[in-house]
């Protein structure tokens, strides 16, 4: 083991994804989550159980590591704030401050000259009638929505009355886009300000959660090298430290538009585990723990499957090829649309 201590902040499947790859290269980890039955908490070397804002808690994390990162965005900033003034927190949290609101998220890219879809703060209702130019579109909150938590698809401003929206909570309109395809590309920036990154994977949702991921992605070349090159320009404009996801719409027209950055490692990386010579966890623990740089190689191309809900009682049945990599996240509950597992099939 080496003396480094990693702490892990969030005990999902990316949680003990990071702590299984740290394990793999030597690097001890404590894993800090909210859920006593964490589904991460077997793959770690400790384990510390409480509230995100409770100080003797946090307190008890920060004597146990020596650096810390976290795999979701949504951690009160205060938390990430309190502790990177004791220890060293990767990616910096002032990257979160952006990432968390859609709204600064988007101001953020479009002044790198980076497109995004066409959007616009909404406060109260009369901010949909002012800019009906946008619908259809979707409604989002500016906050805390993920996998469509928090959306609605608006067609027309008549639409508008039929819903009950809260406007306690501040929105962004977005402009819905004709997608042809979705993209994501991956990338770890390094505390030298080199980086590796990974392909761009094509990415298929159904009702707002990723249903697949698969490289090669079935893209022009105009399109591969913008991917890759907008992901370079805005992991270097926020300074990142880690492993950095940039989600991207393809639409009709081959227009390509960012959609969101996930300060973090992301599901659409999964079969870089199986995929790469080092996956996007491996590369994260490398960069936050200031190990040595390798350089990234494909093996094999690939397709990752999502396992949701109760499909995952038939895969914990079923064998698999020697080319399939079934990944159980053993978590306790089963709950519709919940992510419970994946599968990661290698091709030629
Ligand atoms: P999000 O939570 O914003 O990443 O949205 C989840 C998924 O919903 C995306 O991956 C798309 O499949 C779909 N979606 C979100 N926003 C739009 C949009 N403006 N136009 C078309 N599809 C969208």
């Amino acid at each position: 083991m080496s003396n480094l201590v990693l702490g892990i902040i969030g005990g999902g499947q990316l949680g003990g994804m990071l702590a299984k790859a740290a394990k793999k290269i030597n690097i001890e980890t404590v894993i800090f989550c909210d859920d006593s039955e964490a589904s991460a908490k077997k793959f770690a070397d400790k384990f510390i159980f409480g509230n995100y804002k409770d100080k003797n808690i946090i307190d008890n994390f920060i004597n146990k590591v020596n650096v810390v990162t976290f795999e979701f965005e949504n951690i009160p900033f205060e938390t990430l704030e309190y502790i990177n003034n004791i220890k060293p927190v990767y990616p910096n949290p002032s990257v979160n401050k952006i990432l968390q609101n859609r709204l600064y998220e988007k101001n953020f890219v479009n002044k790198l000259n980076i497109k995004t879809t066409q959007y616009v703060s909404v406060k109260k209702k009369e901010d949909i009638n002012l800019n009906s130019i946008l619908l259809p579109g979707l409604l989002k909150t500016v906050t805390l929505g993920y996998d469509g938590k928090g959306q609605y698809k608006l067609n027309s401003i008549d639409e508008l009355n039929n819903i009950n929206i809260n406007f306690d909570k501040e929105y962004i309109l977005e402009k819905f886009v004709n997608l042809k395809k979705e993209i994501s590309v991956i990338i770890t920036r390094f505390k030298n300000k080199k980086y590796e990154i990974y392909e761009p994977i094509e990415n298929v949702h159904e009702n707002q959660i990723l249903k697949n991921s698969k490289i090669p992605a079935n893209i022009n070349d105009n399109i591969r090298e913008k991917s890759k090159e907008w992901a370079q320009i805005i992991a270097a404009e926020l300074n990142y430290i880690g492993t950095l996801c940039v989600e991207y719409f393809i639409d009709k027209d081959d227009n390509l538009y960012v959609n969101e950055i996930a300060p973090r490692v992301h599901n659409s990386g999964h079969l870089t585990i199986n995929a790469f010579n080092v996956s996007q966890f491996e590369n994260h623990v490398r960069a936050v723990c200031k190990l040595e740089q390798i350089k990234l190689k494909k093996i094999y191309n690939a397709e990752m499957i999502n396992i949701l809900g109760d499909q995952i009682v038939k895969y914990r049945k079923k064998k698999f090829n020697n080319n399939e990599f079934f990944f159980d996240y053993m978590k306790k509950e089963i709950k519709l649309k919940r992510k419970m597992g994946h599968l990661t099939i290698l091709k030629n």
